[in-house]
């Protein structure tokens, strides 16, 4: 199979040095382009951003008076979940509850909680089973809301403050409409005009082995991108699998598997905070589309942080990131099986 031909631009600045404004230096800069979206993002290597020490997160995540999603309040505090999409009321797998969502980020929203019994839980021990068994439980109301009819599919977590999550008590929240995001739309359009092998297959024979090859976990192929959205951004291709409703309990078990690995990784980056998204393929999902999770650190939960968010990635679609892919690949390694 012929690989992807992956783009860069090495450009050079002229600037004059940090703190000594009279002397002039020439100081890198790469621009990759993302080989099926065309995006472009910005390799700031030689300007990297002060390493923040972790934060004491004891008084963010100290138990409140009340919270929605701790037990027993949960049963009381949450609705049930329409019967037209599962007669469980309440989705259970393990620890891990899916309840309807109170706020409509889709028309059939729901938010699942890791453990009820745990006001917060740290990025360490977001276990492989308890991130499973969160898939599980979403995956288990995804496949009720496709009952509905065919639609757009995604899973999604936000974890802490600045990864915009206004709750503490960790959980993740699951999409379904007719319309699907601008970056799912796009990633399911151009993946089904890929010309030839599937591009994710191709995708994952060009990288595995490579720098930015993290491991093989199942079917689940867990890399770097070539040109990322984010901050540590690290991806896990299911192979071979179109569509969220598509999961089987061993690709949640080793999607679980793999994602917490990630975020050990991240806790040992002294990271505190993230994203993630489970983006499945569509109303009519194909063979050209794998179904893809995305992972990316967010600024540390301090108070008065630096949002890694600025002009370039909110309006302009440009990530600046200060560490390469492969150096992420290679600092996320370590902390997967095998
Ligand atoms: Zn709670």
């Amino acid at each position: 199979m012929t690989a992807l031909d992956l783009v860069e631009h090495q450009i050079t600045a002229r600037l004059p040095r940090l703190g000594e404004a009279t002397t002039t230096v020439d100081v890198p800069l790469v621009i990759r382009i993302d080989p099926l979206t065309g995006r472009s993002s910005r390799l700031m290597t030689e300007s990297r951003l002060p390493p923040a020490p972790r934060p004491d997160l004891s008084e963010l995540t100290a138990d409140p008076p009340f919270c929605p999603f701790c037990a027993p309040t949960v049963e009381t505090a949450t609705g049930t979940i329409d019967p037209a999409i599962s007669d469980e009321g309440r989705i259970r797998r393990g620890r891990a509850v899916v309840v309807p969502n109170v706020v409509p980020y889709s028309q059939y929203p729901s938010v699942a909680l890791y453990d009820t019994e745990r006001h917060f839980i740290d990025l360490p021990d977001l276990t492989p089973d308890l991130v499973t068994d969160l898939l599980e439980s979403l995956v288990a109301y995804t496949r009720g809301v496709a009952g509905i009819r065919p639609m757009w599919h995604s899973i999604n977590a936000n974890f802490l403050p600045p990864s915009g999550s206004s709750v503490i008590h960790p959980h993740a929240q699951s999409s379904h409409d007719d319309i699907g995001t601008s970056v799912q739309r796009d990633l399911v359009a151009r993946s089904g005009q890929w010309s030839g092998t599937s591009y994710w297959e191709r995708l994952v024979d060009t990288e595995e082995k490579g720098h930015r090859w993290i491991g093989r976990v199942g079917r689940v192929a867990f890399l770097t991108p070539w040109a990322p959205v984010g901050f540590h951004e690290v991806w896990g291709v299911v192979e071979g699998c179109p569509d969220l409703v598509d999961l089987s309990q061993d690709d949640c078990r080793d999607l679980g598997t793999g994602l917490s690995a990630v975020l050990r990784a991240y806790h040992a980056l002294d990271l505190t905070s993230f994203n993630w998204a489970l983006t499945g393929g569509g109303p009519s999902p194909s063979d050209r589309y794998s179904v893809l999770l995305r992972v990316i650190s967010r600024s540390s939960a301090v108070p008065m942080y630096r949002s890694d968010a600025t002009y370039f990635e909110r309006l302009h679609g440009e990530a600046v990131i200060d560490q390469t892919p492969e150096e992420i690949a290679s600092a996320v390694r370590p902390h997967f099986p095998g």
